[in-house]
């Protein structure tokens, strides 16, 4: 089915770019400029990357900041 491969390649590229854009290149030094909380939702406005500790300014928690080599955030409650 031509059309479905041709769709396929399409969504390819624009991940690509996507991954560009967003930082994910970097990896496990990706910066960061926010972050929603895990626990309360809320939107916390902060310059942050892997390795530091990050406060809720909300609900008061805590969090270690963990950027795998995909630049995935992660958020672990300290
Ligand atoms: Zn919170």
């Amino acid at each position: 089915m031509p059309f479905d491969r041709g769709d396929l390649g399409e969504i390819a590229d624009e991940e690509e770019d996507e991954r560009k854009k967003s930082g994910r290149a970097l990896g496990s030094k990706r910066r960061f400029d926010e972050f929603d909380c895990p626990t309360c939702s809320a939107n916390n406005p902060l310059d942050f990357g892997n390795g530091d500790e990050v406060p809720c300014a909300y609900c008061g928690l805590e969090f270690l900041v963990i950027v795998d080599d995909e630049g995935t955030l992660r958020l672990r409650e300290l």
